[in-house]
């Protein structure tokens, strides 16, 4: 905040929380190329890298024009019985978009092609100001625009369900892969490492040392008279900056999002989010999420009767990824928000780094719940014979509604509810 006396934003720069453990460290100046780790959970917090500015920019070019590629051109060619079927991301959508299912077109688009657009825009355009040292507030702003976005960019994920749709499809058909294929593969590789791996940590780092103050390693004199309470410390969910919690209005000092709430006020939202995403479940497994038309009749799947499908045929990888993906990743879930949830109502002498871990847990395991649906989408795409139609089924469109619902809950879910229960078990404790 703007009257925060330049001597404690500069001790809050220096220090550091652990994004999955919430141990907090002080930074300590790095030679170039090193990185450092948490003590507790050995996870990278900060790097000195020279060169990574140029690399983002370098790579979220090429990533943008791979991105193009795998977009225009058909991905998959498929031969059945002597007819050819090519499928393009567009193509595929469309398809659902036609047999009216709006809402799963609609999410598949956002997740696998407007955000990942949106995301290597923003990428470009934040290396090229940061390389130049220009333009900070829009900087700034886009920085803030990534953090919102990449939990939502789900390509590597879809890449993924293009592989399995085809096993699925073995057998009964010839496959081939086009240019476009292998331009996805490769985007996949370099979003993962532009979003992956506390790589915008890293960005936000350099946006300190670029547009604020002194160098993050120069050490101030009389720094050392401010004190700060570990207690009152909390890390930015957005920028992941440390400030220093005041009751009523916090404003990030870096970031300038709001992150502070009253306590508990969010909790009824997040049990009303997670109860709507757990009533959805049932839908989505008890109707068919994927219906075959074929001359032979009209049949259809459940996600589990597709595992069992899948079992059957054989294939032992595919229906374990889909019946963990689709069945246990979003049960697990449930489990471990309504376990996070219940704790903080009724704390639990656990620790309390265990419980940040399983919290992080659920953000990772999370979007791969979208496996089916995107096999749901990419084989209406694919296969569209006039004798022979794979379809979405109502399925897939509750099981895209409870996957949203569990994102969302999972997302406003406030990781600070830990501590204060902690704080209020160990109260508790003392009377
Ligand atoms: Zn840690
Ligand atoms: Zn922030």
């Amino acid at each position: 905040m703007g009257d925060r006396p330049q001597g404690e934003r500069e001790k809050l720069d220096r220090l550091v929380i652990c994004p999955k453990c919430n141990t907090l460290h002080e930074k300590v100046p790095l030679p170039p190329g090193q990185h450092a780790k948490c003590r507790v959970c050995d996870t990278v917090l900060y790097r000195h890298d020279p060169g990574y500015l140029d690399r983002v920019l370098a790579l979220s070019i090429t990533g943008t024009l791979l991105f193009l590629i795998a977009n225009l051109f058909p991905l998959v060619k498929i031969d059945l019985l002597g007819h050819q079927q090519y499928v393009s991301i567009f193509e595929a959508l469309y398809q659902l978009y036609a047999s009216g299912f709006y809402v799963v077109a609609l999410a598949v688009a956002f997740m696998v092609l407007i955000i990942p657009a949106l995301v290597l825009v923003d990428y470009v355009v934040v290396a090229y100001l940061m390389r130049q040292q220009r333009a900070g507030g829009i900087v700034r702003d886009l920085l803030v625009m990534l953090a919102h976005l990449t939990p939502w960019s789900m390509v590597d994920i879809f890449t993924v369900s293009i592989l399995v749709a085809l096993v699925k499809l073995r057998g009964e058909v010839t496959i081939h892969f086009g240019v476009s294929f292998w331009a996805l593969i490769a985007y996949v590789a370099i979003d993962l490492y532009l979003t992956r791996g506390k790589r915008l940590g890293h960005l936000w780092d350099l946006y300190q040392r670029y547009y604020r103050s002194a160098p993050a390693d120069t050490v101030r004199e009389g720094m050392d008279d401010v004190v700060l309470s570990e207690e009152s410390l909390l890390r930015c969910p957005v920028c992941e900056a440390v400030n220093e919690d005041r009751e009523e209005q916090t404003v990030c000092h870096r970031c300038g999002s709001h992150i502070y709430r009253h306590p508990n006020s969010g909790v009824g939202r997040t049990w009303a989010l997670l109860l709507t995403a757990m009533i959805l479940y049932f839908p989505a497994n008890l109707y068919p999420i994927l219906e075959i038309k074929s001359l032979m009749g009209h049949s259809s799947n459940t996600i589990i009767g597709g595992v069992i499908a899948l079992w059957d045929d054989g294939s032992y990888p595919v229906a374990l990824i889909i019946f963990l993906a689709s069945v246990v990743v979003p049960i697990l879930k449930f489990i471990l928000l309504l376990y996070l949830l219940i704790s903080i109502r009724y704390p639990v002498a656990e620790s309390k780094s265990a419980r940040h871990r399983l919290f992080t847990l659920i953000e990772i395991i999370g979007p791969w719940s979208m496996v089916d649906v995107f096999v749901v989408t990419i084989l209406t795409g694919l296969v569209k014979y006039s004798s022979f139609k794979i379809i979405a089924g109502p399925g897939a469109t509750a099981f895209v509604l409870m996957v949203f619902f569990t994102m969302l809950a999972a997302l406003s879910f406030d990781p600070r509810w830990i501590r204060e229960s902690e704080e209020r078990r160990r109260e508790h404790v003392v009377d």
